[in-house]
């Protein structure tokens, strides 16, 4: 299931990957870190390990069953192209929004910038 966002550039959230790593000064105030303590505290399966990253397989499909057309922001609560996260799991999630293009998958700024040093690497 999508979450509807507030935030003004997208409609929903889908975030198959929850946590990451804290690496540069840039990471000190990391929202995603914030909202991941607030939902385990919540008691929210999906965060039960907190930041910590962790891979959702079971998410994968939920873009399938979104009928209404979404701008999706995709992993806002992670880094999708973080080190750990395997790249046959980076390519289902891309086999998957080249699967529904009825909606529009976006990333954050620093996400594509990982995605570029990954490929690099
Ligand atoms: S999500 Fe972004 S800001 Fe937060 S810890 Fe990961 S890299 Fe840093």
């Amino acid at each position: 299931m999508s979450l509807r966002s507030k935030i003004d550039w997208t409609d929903s959230t889908w975030n198959p990957v929850t946590g990451c790593t804290k690496t540069s000064e840039g990471c000190v105030n990391c929202y995603a870190a914030r909202m991941a303590s607030r939902l385990q505290k919540m008691g929210s399966a999906k965060y039960s390990n907190g930041f910590e990253l962790t891979i959702h397989e079971d998410c994968l499909d939920d873009p399938y069953s979104w009928k209404k057309p979404n701008r999706v922001f995709v992993n806002s609560m992670s880094d999708l192209f973080h080190e750990d996260v395997p790249f046959e799991f980076i390519s289902k999630v891309f086999q998957v929004m080249n699967d529904n293009q009825q909606h529009i998958s976006k990333f954050s700024p620093s996400v594509r910038k990982g995605f570029v040093l990954r490929l690099a690497a």
